[in-house]
């Protein structure tokens, strides 16, 4: 048998987990205004589409503040961050993987190539340790 999980660090981990849960979902509207106000600079009429581009541009900025609040989510243990593609463990099971790409067990696909992580962080994909009970 495999090396199984990492301690548990959960209570640890709980304020940046709770810090980061408060931020993630509202930078999903500035980006969606964003996008919108893209479309809108195709408009014909030339004052809505200067009133597009300075949205635009304040929909950006919105976004960028919102970006550096968010809490950057390292591990508690061996300060890896987790965020990125995991290493050694799942970061959604936590079980030690032998191959990149795929967790063997519970097929989560743990590689962040995409612009969205395609994973749940419910440990570290470094350590193995414990992190989240929900997974972010
Ligand atoms: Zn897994
Ligand atoms: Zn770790």
């Amino acid at each position: 048998m495999l090396a199984l999980r990492g301690p548990d660090k959960r209570a640890e981990f709980a304020p940046i987990a709770e810090q980061y849960r408060r931020f993630e979902p509202p930078t999903h509207w500035p980006m969606r205004a964003f996008v919108v106000c893209l479309i809108c600079t195709f408009a014909p009429y030339p004052l809505l589409r200067i009133a597009a581009c300075a949205a635009a541009l304040l929909s950006l900025l919105t976004l960028l503040v919102m970006l550096r609040n968010v809490p950057k989510l390292e591990c508690p243990a061996c300060h890896y961050a987790m965020t990125i593609s995991a290493r050694s463990h799942c970061p959604e099971c936590g079980m030690q993987m032998l191959e990149k790409g795929r967790c063997k067990r519970c097929f989560a696909r743990v590689l962040t190539a995409r612009a969205r992580r395609p994973f749940k962080i419910r440990y570290c994909g470094n350590c193995g340790c414990h992190v989240d009970n929900v997974g972010l």
